[in-house]
């Protein structure tokens, strides 16, 4: 038979988060832009310009992401019309 203590604890839920590019903060409420955020986190390995063992962490609001993709013609594929064909 086990035995249990009963703990309070403190959980850290998230409240919003700022694009790191237009610094628009995303409140938790506002599911549609939030879920549409790009994290990117990356360990930067030997031969890295950014420094070995350096993290770099990221976040990009969906109007950012466009913005730099469009400004390096990068392209969006749109998967509607693609399965259409
Ligand atoms: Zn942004």
């Amino acid at each position: 038979m086990r035995y249990f203590d009963k703990v309070r604890k403190t959980i850290k839920e998230l409240h919003g988060i700022r694009c790191d590019f237009c610094k628009r903060y995303i409140f938790k409420t506002d599911s549609f832009e939030l879920q549409e955020i790009i994290q990117i986190t990356h360990s930067c390995g030997y031969a890295s310009i950014f420094g070995d063992g350096n993290e770099i962490h990221l976040d990009i609001c969906q109007h950012c992401l466009k913005r730099i993709l469009k400004n390096n013609k990068i392209k969006i594929k749109d998967i509607l019309i693609e399965n259409q064909i």
